[in-house]
């Protein structure tokens, strides 16, 4: 099964990702995730990346699709992945397409931008793992240290309110325009967000024949 989670920032693809791995056994794959481990670590790719996520904007297409590509080839991959975060724009969803890679089901995650503004304040991310909380809905077991790992919460620069209005205008003119481009090719499957994280994971599984 190769699924991609799409949604706007702070739509809860990140949290859903986690309950889809441990439901599905396959892995996640968040390029957010290996874009911040990347700036931590000072990695080539790393110092590359930073200013553009700083900023709220995408990252180059070149850049994301060497990554993808290299992560998808990893042995853990063989039976299938959960893309959370990636393609963000045509170009990427038309390279992964020429490279052959194939997807069963996007799932697209339905929330309004008010909804988004209002629930990113309270985002919380593992610094270690990259695991996602939220002080009232998803709140960890000991407040300010990660369920999993045991690293330390924080709250991601790009998640203060005018870098996450830069990123839904982002997200509207490159990211939701992929809609479309995998409803022609029929596995488009839009789920409106639910008032609590598990009644949106019932609709997603629901709407993936579950
Ligand atoms: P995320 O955790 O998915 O919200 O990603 C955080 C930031 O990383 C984004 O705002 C972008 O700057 C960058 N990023 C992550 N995934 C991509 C992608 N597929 N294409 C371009 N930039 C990305």
């Amino acid at each position: 099964m190769n699924l991609i989670l799409l949604g706007a920032p702070g739509a809860g693809k990140g949290t859903q990702a986690e309950i889809l791995c441990r439901e599905m056994k396959i892995p996640t794959i968040s390029t957010g995730n290996i874009l911040r481990s990347a700036v931590k670590n000072g990695t080539p790719t790393g110092l590359k990346a930073k200013a553009f996520m700083d900023a709220g904007k995408l990252v180059p297409d070149e850049v994301i699709i060497g990554i993808i590509s290299e992560r998808l080839a990893e042995d853990d991959c063989k039976n299938g992945y959960i893309l959370d975060g990636v393609p963000r724009t045509i170009a990427q969803a038309e390279a992964m397409e020429k490279a052959g890679i194939v997807f069963d089901d996007v799932v697209s995650i339905e929330i309004s931008d008010e909804a988004i503004m209002d629930r990113m304040s309270g985002r919380r991310v593992c610094e270690s793992c990259g695991a996602s909380y939220h002080l009232v809905a998803v709140p960890p077991k000991t407040p300010g240290i990660c369920d999993h790992c045991g690293g330390k919460l924080v709250q991601r620069h790009d998640d203060e309110p005018e870098t996450v209005k830069a990123r839904l205008e982002v997200y509207h003119k490159e990211t939701e325009p992929l809609k479309d481009f995998y409803r022609v090719r029929g596995i488009l499957k839009s789920v409106e967000n639910q008032p609590t994280v598990t009644e949106t994971s019932q609709a997603i599984l629901h709407a993936l024949g579950r």
